[in-house]
């Protein structure tokens, strides 16, 4: 989804559930590995409170599961630190409308890199960082080549330059 129409749904859940007015703030990252997180960071003057998405993320899915990782971002919000993935936070996820699932296994992040096989062209791995060891091809046993990427790749995949 595109980055400017995503922040304005941001915004416009933030508003509907007054976070906005509760000091809570929106931030955009670069995490390749964590798509969205809720944070109660302690600073000399308060507590600082916020709710940040991956730029990748954002780029790489659609409207629905966006909006979904935000709801479920704004129910720990309005749920508190202590709550967790717990009930409360079950409860409040269905009351404000997203997937009670503490994990977001249908959100997909890109690889920054990836493993292919040298001789029959499978990917082999995906990373969100370079890997420090060649890998070994699951299909032919060969060795693999890493290749720097910026996409969605799936493992087992053949790779088409
Ligand atoms: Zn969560
Ligand atoms: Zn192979």
């Amino acid at each position: 989804m595109e980055l400017k129409a995503a922040i304005s749904i941001v915004n416009e859940l933030m508003d509907k559930f007054d976070l906005n007015k509760s000091g809570w703030q929106f931030k955009l990252n670069r995490n390749k590995r964590q798509i969205g997180l809720t944070r109660w960071k302690k600073t000399p003057s308060g507590v600082e409170k916020s709710i940040s998405l991956s730029v990748y993320f954002i780029e790489h899915n659609e409207e629905w599961v966006i909006r979904d990782v935000i709801l479920h971002e704004i129910a720990h919000a309005l749920c508190g630190l202590e709550a967790g993935h717990s009930k409360v936070w079950k409860d409040k996820c269905i009351e404000i409308g997203a997937r009670p699932n503490p994990s977001i296994d249908y959100a997909v992040m890109p690889s920054s890199h990836i493993s292919v096989c040298k001789k029959c062209n499978k990917i082999v791995d995906t990373h969100f960082k370079a890997p420090k060891t060649k890998r070994g091809c699951f299909n032919c046993k060969s060795q693999a080549n890493t290749k720097k990427v910026n996409g969605v790749f799936n493992v087992g995949d053949e790779y088409n330059e």
